[in-house]
């Protein structure tokens, strides 16, 4: 088995690139409304890394920053707007990063959803992973199961 060792991404525009040295910490889908009024998308796929390990290989002028909360801090490329990072000082060991931005696969697959309990109501999921929510929203939220069967 050979493990990827880094994964390259980048905006849109392309202004702004950086390298990802793998392993990742998790991977996962955010259900948040931030995320999702962020990134104008139904939800936002993220994986971590220490930060140690984001390497931004140019563009870093390009970079603008949102606090998004007390402790939240969003990166994005100010000449074409694409969401890259989300750091929080609730976890400064980890930089999360925009999956949708790799120019090619890392070395995970997506594992569960976060903040599920906060989706928006238009979205329906074909996974069997697990979804969690609450205040960190990786809490275990309550069976609803609407139509399981076996
Ligand atoms: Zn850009
Ligand atoms: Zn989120």
């Amino acid at each position: 088995m050979s493990l990827r060792e880094k994964a390259s991404g980048a905006c849109l525009c392309g202004a702004v690139r950086f390298t990802a040295s793998l392993p990742s910490l998790f991977c996962a889908h955010c259900h948040c409304s931030m995320c999702r009024r962020n990134h104008g998308a139904g939800y936002v796929t993220w994986f971590a890394v220490p930060p140690a390990q984001l390497v931004v290989e140019s563009g870093a002028e390009q970079l603008a920053r949102y606090e998004s909360s007390v402790h939240g801090r969003r990166s994005f490329c100010r000449l074409c707007g694409s969401s890259l990072f989300c750091e929080s000082t609730r976890y400064p060991d980890r930089v999360d990063i925009a999956l949708g931005a790799m120019n090619e696969p890392i070395d995970r697959e997506p594992q569960l959803h976060t903040y599920f309990d906060s989706r928006a109501s238009w979205i329906t999921l074909e996974d069997d992973l697990p979804r969690l929510g609450g205040k960190t929203g990786f809490e275990p939220l309550p069976e609803t199961k609407p139509e399981e069967g076996g």
